[in-house]
């Protein structure tokens, strides 16, 4: 039997497999959390037109060169800019025209002055009452300041400039990326598509809600934490199956599951006399990339393809298939989907010294604190495999390596953060 394979080398075998999904076009609506499949590009600059940052009077500054606080100079209003609504004439020597933040500058004026720093005169014939029509308000404006050239103009393109590129192939959408694409009109957006993922569960014990459980029989939680799981990774779940440790139809449900692009088999892949998977796959045509990794827990996994299939045999364990998903699977559906599949870490100091043997790397489930010195990871007391509730309180898992025989507290060591909203995004 061929060593275990270490994690950074297994996880290379996968990735340098990974082939991306194709681009699809996707309302932004629809778009949030897939990755752009092309470059997003300005066509024009934003904001489209110089503008103003405050509501107030578009000036020249030149007119006001000698007001201050006891010498305001008064301006004759002539017109009024409104957000979406430009006024309709130029601004000429010693006119104001009323402006609104975010409306057009007009063309003559240079600088707009706060409304804070004005005074305006009464509009003896502005229409008054419930019904009266809006009409631009007209009259005179004394202003107390005198203010430099430009100040509170907002230039077209000082966000973004005609042509640039606003996000890159890749780049995953989060709200603050499909305000960008909307900005610049690209909706829909070429993302690429969701990896098909299928879940299949295997194990004579397991039952689903609501089912008896019977002598020896146990709730399937793999059901759920994987396909949890998948979706957070990007994925379409098209399927979530079982299988009895029985070899046909073992083999029936790894068949089913082989036309998706990622199928994932929790349980059954070790080397016990009612393991099934292993032998159902090769039958089914799957070539083993490796199977045993020096991870504890995980290391019974299994990887190989059929095809363009990425198939994962992942340990039975509740613990151990969210490690190895989280190690393996994920980084791939990332990839997949066009994105960047380095995992989130950061180095903390252990809390609690951590002993091991030199053999393989451990994934010890912490409690991460902040101290006035940065990270403190506090290794959870139950590390078993089986004890999934380790995971609700887990923030990361502390990377310690294979050929470490163990940590003091104190020493440094790579956590890898288990972001509980996105599990580590
Ligand atoms: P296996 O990998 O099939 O040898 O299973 C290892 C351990 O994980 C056994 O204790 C199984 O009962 C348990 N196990 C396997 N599959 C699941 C599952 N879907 N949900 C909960 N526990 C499971
Ligand atoms: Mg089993």
């Amino acid at each position: 039997m061929a060593p275990p394979i270490a994690i950074d080398a297994a996880r290379r075998e996968v990735l340098a497999r990974v082939r991306p999904t194709a681009a699809e076009e996707v309302a932004l609506d629809d778009a949030l959390g897939r990755r752009l499949a092309a470059d997003a590009v300005a066509e024009g600059p934003f904001q489209p037109f110089d503008n103003s940052a405050m509501d107030g009077f578009a000036v020249r500054a030149e007119d006001l060169a000698g007001a201050g606080d006891g010498v305001p100079v008064a301006l004759d209003v002539v017109d009024e800019s409104r957000a979406g609504h430009p006024a309709g004439r130029v601004l000429a020597a010693g006119e104001a025209i009323a402006i609104s933040t975010g409306a057009v500058l007009p063309s003559g004026a240079d600088t707009v002055v706060r409304v804070e720093d004005t005074e305006r005169e009464a509009d003896p014939d502005a229409p008054t009452g419930p019904d009266a029509a809006f009409r631009p308000w007209v009259g005179r404006v004394l202003v107390r300041v005198a203010p430099s050239l430009g100040a509170n103009v907002r230039r077209a393109g000082e966000d973004i400039a005609a042509g640039e590129t606003v996000l890159r192939a890749g780049a995953e959408l989060g709200p603050a990326e499909l305000g960008a694409l909307a900005t610049i009109g690209l909706d829909p957006a070429p993302v690429h598509r969701r990896p098909r993922v299928a879940v299949v569960t295997s194990g004579d014990e397991l039952r689903g809600p609501g089912e008896p459980l019977g002598p020896g029989a146990i709730r399937d939680s793999n059901s759920r934490t994987v396909p949890g799981l998948a979706r957070l990774a990007g994925a379409d779940v098209v399927s979530v199956d079982w299988a009895p440790d029985e070899p046909e139809a073992t083999r029936a449900a790894l068949g089913r599951a082989l036309d998706a692009d990622v199928a994932i088999v929790c349980g059954g892949v070790s080397v016990g006399e009612h393991d099934h998977v292993k032998a159902a796959l090769a039958k089914l045509g799957a070539e083993e990339i490796f199977w045993r990794v020096a991870l504890k827990p995980g290391g019974p996994t299994w990887f190989g393809t059929r095809g363009g299939t990425l198939v994962f045999g992942l340990p039975g364990n509740p613990v151990s298939v969210m490690v190895t998903f989280l190690t393996f699977v994920r980084p791939a559906l990332i990839s997949m989907a066009g994105g960047d599949p380095a995992t989130r870490r950061v180095t903390a100091r252990l809390g609690a010294a951590y002993e091991k043997p030199t053999d393989r790397a451990h994934a010890v489930r912490c409690r991460l604190e902040l101290d006035e010195r940065g990270w403190v990871a506090w290794p959870l007391p139950r590390q078993g495999s089986h004890v999934l509730t380790s995971m609700l309180a887990a923030d990361a898992l502390a990377l310690v390596p294979a050929d470490s025989a163990g940590l003091a507290a104190g020493d440094a060591v790579e956590v890898e953060l288990l972001d509980r909203s996105t599990m580590g995004r």
